[in-house]
């Protein structure tokens, strides 16, 4: 099947002591075929680089095509997105079906999986993220906002919001409020839904929320 998962071995020299590693770098994960390195991703064992010599420990963000053939699910991560990555992502187009996302890091790819696990849509969860951040405006007046992540632990939904001074805080993710927004928001969804590689994230859901 020309679904499988492919990888290469690369060799990578570690940016702090120069000791040199033979890394294998997935141009392709079927999670479907293998689902333990959808494990491997959610525990961040995979896009990372870790070296044996000095622990030099760094995020290792590539091009990549994460697809779960059997739900139909593709994300497509591309730290920065090149003339090569639109020609990669029209030819992925015509190949595969169901969702099909774009994202920039591993975080983002980590959530999309993890919204997916739990039966859900990411482009309502970042329209309740929206939401959100509204009720938390009072503390973003002498903070910043940096980031805000859907996440789950044992049976519950949360979103992990990272604060500049504050750091990390959890607000709880409320299914009936998903549910709700789903419902008011079903036609703006579909008017900005296509069918390719698209984004959705925070800017996405704006454009959804406020046309
Ligand atoms: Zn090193």
């Amino acid at each position: 099947m020309s679904n499988n998962t492919t990888y290469s071995m690369e060799e990578l020299a570690c940016p702090q002591c120069g000791h040199k590693h033979m890394l294998r770098k997935y141009k392709r994960i079927n999670v479907t075929e293998k689902a333990g390195l959808k494990e491997d991703i959610l525990k961040n064992r995979l896009f990372v680089f870790r070296c044996e010599k000095c622990n030099y420990l760094a995020p290792l963000t590539y091009e990549c095509h994460y697809t779960d053939s059997k739900r139909k699910l593709n994300i497509y991560m591309a730290p920065e997105v090149t003339e090569e990555t639109e020609q990669t992502l029209r030819d992925l187009n015509e190949k595969v079906e169901g969702t099909k996302r774009l994202v920039d890091n591993i975080n983002d790819l980590k959530e999309k999986i993890m919204i997916r696990e739990n039966h859900m849509d990411d482009r309502v969860v970042e329209l309740v993220k929206i939401m959100v951040i509204n009720q938390i405006k009072k503390e973003m007046k002498d903070d910043t906002l940096m980031n805000i992540l859907f996440d789950y632990h044992e049976g519950e939904m949360f979103f992990l919001v990272f604060f500049e001074k504050k750091g990390v805080g959890k607000i709880p993710f409320s299914l009936d409020h998903y549910r709700q927004i789903e419902r008011q928001y079903r036609m703006g969804i579909l008017d900005h839904s296509r069918d390719d590689f698209m984004k959705v994230d925070l800017a996405w859901a704006g454009n959804v929320m406020f046309r």
